[in-house]
C-alpha cells in the first residue's frame, strides 16, 4: 500500500483536518502520481456537508487535480514518469456498456466510479485530491500541455469540462446570445468557453463588484439581477442560458429571459430541488436542460482546446490549512474565480 497525506472530514459533523490514509498498490495499468495542486469546487463543499445524500466518511474531497506520474504500472504506455496528469470527477467505469462505448463514462450504467464520496469496483471508498498522491487507471488521467500554467489547469478538471461540454452539445457559438448565471468557478469557464466559441456572452450576476472583472474576463454585457430595471432590460433575449448557480434560486426568474424556444443548461447543483410552473416552459417553448461534467474524450478534446486558446482558470492559490476560510468565502460568492491548494503547504 501507498502511504498518503490528505485533508480529510471525519463525518458530516467535523471540519477537514490533516489524515495519513492509503491508497492501493499501483496496478499494471495504474498510474501513481504526486499531485501538485487541487481546486476548490463548490461540488466538495456540498459533498462535505450531506447537501444531496449521505456521504462515506472520512471524505478527501478534490476533483480537480493535476500533478507529475511517479510511478507507472507494467502494461501502461499512456505516461512515463515524469509527464503531466490531470484527473477529473472520476476514476473508473465499466467500459464495456453503452455509456462508456460513446465516451460517456462519466455516465456508465454497470459501475461508475466518483474520485471521492465513491466505491471503487473494489468495495474500497475513493479519496480524492486534497492529497500529495493518487494511484488511478491511467485511462482516467488526461494529457496536460506543458505550455499552461498548471495551477490555472487543474479547474478545467471540473469547471472547465462542466462548462465546455454543455456548450459544445448545444452547439453554442457565433450567432448565439448566451447568458451565464453566476460568476464564479464554473461561471467564469462558461464565459471563457462561451466567447472562445463566438457566442455574445451576459454575465448575470448577484454581485455588482464583479461588473468589472466580468468585462476583464471578456463578456459583453452584464446584468445584476437584483435591479429589477436591469434585469427586464434582457427579458426574451438569450438563446441559451447556463445556470451555474450552487444555491436556491427561481428558476421562472431566468427563464423568462429566454427567447422563444430558449434553452436553460442546469449545471449547478442547489441542495433543493426547483420549483417551477409548467406555464414558465409552455410560454414560448421553452426547454430546460442539465449537464454532468464530461466523458474521457471531451475531457481531453477540452484540455487540448484550452492548450491551443491559452485558456486557464483564473485562480487563488492557497494554504491547504486555509480551506475552511477559502469555503467561507466561496459561499459569499467572493472567489475570484477558484480557489486552488498548493499541495506542498501539506508537507
Ligand atoms: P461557486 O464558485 O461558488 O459559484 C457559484 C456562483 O453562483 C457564485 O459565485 C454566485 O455568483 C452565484 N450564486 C451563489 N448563490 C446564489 C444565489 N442564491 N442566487 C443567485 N446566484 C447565486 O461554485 P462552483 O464551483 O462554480 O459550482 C457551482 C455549482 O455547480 C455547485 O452547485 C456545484 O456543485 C455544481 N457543479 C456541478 C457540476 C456538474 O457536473 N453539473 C460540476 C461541478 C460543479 P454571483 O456572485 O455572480 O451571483
Ligand atoms: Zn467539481
Amino acid at each position: 500500500m501507498i502511504a498518503t497525506k490528505g485533508y480529510a472530514a471525519q463525518n458530516v459533523e467535523t471540519d477537514l483536518a490533516p489524515w495519513n490514509f492509503e491508497r492501493r498498490e499501483v496496478g499494471q495499468h495504474d498510474v501513481l502520481m504526486e499531485i501538485l495542486y487541487c481546486g476548490v469546487c463548490h461540488t466538495d463543499l456540498h459533498q462535505i456537508n450531506n447537501d444531496w445524500f449521505p456521504g462515506i466518511f472520512p471524505m478527501v474531497p478534490g476533483h480537480e487535480i493535476v500533478g507529475r506520474v511517479t510511478r507507472v504500472g507494467a502494461e501502461v504506455t499512456k505516461f512515463k514518469v515524469g509527464d503531466l496528469g490531470g484527473v477529473g470527477v472520476m476514476v473508473d467505469s465499466c467500459r464495456t456498456c453503452n455509456e462508456c462505448n460513446k465516451g460517456l463514462e462519466h455516465f456508465c450504467a454497470v459501475s461508475p466510479v466518483q474520485t471521492y464520496n465513491s466505491l471503487g469496483k473494489d468495495g474500497a471508498p475513493t479519496y480524492g485530491g486534497y492529497a500529495n498522491n493518487i494511484v488511478t487507471q491511467a485511462d482516467f488521467v488526461h494529457h496536460i500541455s506543458s505550455k499552461l500554467n498548471l495551477p490555472g489547469v487543474a479547474p478545467l478538471l471540473c469547471a472547465g469540462i462542466t462548462t465546455y461540454s454543455p456548450l459544445r452539445k448545444w452547439k453554442v457559438g457565433k450567432g448565439h446570445k448566451l447568458a451565464v448565471i453566476g460568476l464564479g468557478g464554473l461561471g467564469h469557464m462558461g464565459v471563457k468557453f462561451g466567447i472562445a466559441f463566438g457566442a455574445e456572452v451576459t454575465v448575470l450576476s448577484t454581485s455588482e463588484a464583479k461588473r468589472e472583472d466580468a468585462k476583464k474576463l471578456g463578456a459583453h454585457h452584464f446584468v445584476v439581477t437584483t435591479n429589477a430595471k436591469e434585469l427586464a432590460s434582457v427579458k426574451g433575449t438569450f438563446d441559451f442560458i447556463l445556470d451555474t448557480v450552487s444555491a436556491k434560486h427561481d428558476l421562472a426568474l431566468y427563464i423568462n429571459l429566454l427567447k422563444i424556444q430558449g434553452v436553460l443548461i442546469c449545471v449547478g447543483a442547489p441542495a433543493e430541488p426547483y420549483e417551477l410552473h409548467a406555464f414558465a416552459l409552455m410560454t414560448g417553448n421553452k426547454v430546460i436542460a442539465g449537464s454532468g461534467a464530461g466523458g474521457l474524450p471531451q475531457t481531453q478534446e477540452m484540455l487540448d482546446f484550452c492548450a491551443e486558446h491559452n485558456i486557464v482558470s483564473d485562480i487563488e492559490i492557497i494554504d491547504i490549512k486555509d480551506i475552511h476560510p477559502a469555503f467561507d468565502r466561496m459561499v459569499k460568492g467572493n472567489v475570484r474565480y477558484r480557489f486552488v491548494i498548493d499541495m506542498a503547504t501539506l508537507k
